[in-house]
């Protein structure tokens, strides 16, 4: 199993700027942070892409013959929370991994924006499932607040590959003994359940957003 990392921006495009952070910056911290975690975890081989032209990236991840390409971007202009995109009539694989994905992260406390499409280079041009994370608002004053925080980040970094190893059935090499399943048994459950009650509050909160409460 090979996975793509896409730090989204990078070199002299720092992405969108604001609250004293540069996109490019916190792409990269929330990338290496996934990719120490799947591989420490999973054992996984996971690639981060070139940090070039876009069209570099996905034949990066199309020259790896990788089985997922993901890319993490920041958002900007005067929005909140947490959105993802896969390609316009993407296949059913890319569209359930892309909702384990997507549910996982809505886990956190953050306001969820929605599942998208989009017709964008990166989901267009690479040749396995692709999905695009538009991680919380650079500019928007709260949003900034937790990207800011390492610790957050991390929990970010977390959900994501929580989702990632969910969707792609990556199996803990450790899960051969029962203890230790036992206990990832349950902490599957309480996350999965802490996703439902995460996915009623988020549900409430966008209402009462449109409600301007
Ligand atoms: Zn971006």
């Amino acid at each position: 199993m090979i996975i793509v990392l896409d730090a989204g921006h990078g070199g002299n495009d720092p992405g969108a700027v604001g609250n004293g952070m540069k996109e490019a910056d916190l792409t990269l911290d929330i990338c290496k942070r996934i990719q120490e975690k799947l591989i420490r975890k999973y054992l996984t081989d996971v690639r981060l892409a070139p940090r070039g032209e876009l069209q570099e990236r996905a034949q990066f991840a199309n020259d790896c013959n990788a089985d997922l390409f993901l890319s993490i971007h920041v958002n900007a202009g005067g929005g909140a929370g947490f959105e993802s995109y896969i390609y316009p009539g993407a296949k059913e694989r890319t569209r359930k991994l892309r909702d384990i994905i997507h549910n996982a992260i809505i886990a956190l406390p953050i306001r969820d924006r929605g599942k998208k499409e989009k017709n964008l280079c990166v989901l267009r041009e690479t040749s396995m499932s692709a999905v695009l994370l538009e991680c919380l608002f650079i500019d928007n004053e709260k949003d900034a607040a937790l990207l800011i925080d390492e610790v957050f980040r991390d929990k970010l970094a977390n959900e994501i590959t929580w989702g990632v190893a969910l969707g792609l059935g990556l199996k803990n090499p450790c899960a051969n003994c029962q203890q230790v399943n036992e206990l990832m048994m349950e902490v599957d459950r309480l996350r999965s359940e802490n996703a439902k009650y995460r996915q009623a509050i988020s549900a409430i909160r966008n209402f009462m957003a449109d409600l301007n409460y």
